[in-house]
């Protein structure tokens, strides 16, 4: 059996919660790495191109209760915050997906009125 077969913190087997820990840690760093591929592959749009008259984001977008839209894609499951460079470039796009809120009290502000009205989320009458 070779050496790194072993902990070097505990000396024990495979098995012990060290090596445990850093196989997971690996195996999620995979994930990471796999997903990232997964999203600058996906396009992020509904169905093949060419069908529409023009293309509708595979994206849905919900309020959160904190009153920031993101957004997640239902293909490649890529979040969408205010924090990212291109979040705005689709969020600007038309969504194939009706937008959600969470636990809205308060009124929209113009901008997500805006925002939401150019979508045609049709969400702005009821609230
Ligand atoms: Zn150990
Ligand atoms: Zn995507």
């Amino acid at each position: 059996m070779s050496d790194n077969n072993w902990c070097k913190f505990c000396g024990e087997g495979v098995l012990c919660k060290h090596i445990l820990h850093e196989r997971m840690r690996q195996i999620s760093e995979l994930v990471k790495t796999h997903q990232k591929e997964m999203h600058d592959a996906c396009s992020h749009l509904q169905g093949d191109l060419g069908i529409m008259a023009g293309p509708k984001t595979a994206i849905v977008w919900h309020m959160y209760d904190d009153k920031v839209i993101r957004g997640i894609c239902t293909q490649c499951n890529r979040f969408f915050v205010p924090e990212d460079s291109d979040y705005l470039h689709w969020f600007s796009m038309e969504s194939g997906n009706t937008m959600s809120i969470a636990g809205r009290v308060e009124p929209l502000t113009d901008e997500e009125k805006r925002l939401i009205d150019k979508h045609g989320f049709g969400i702005t009458e009821i609230l």
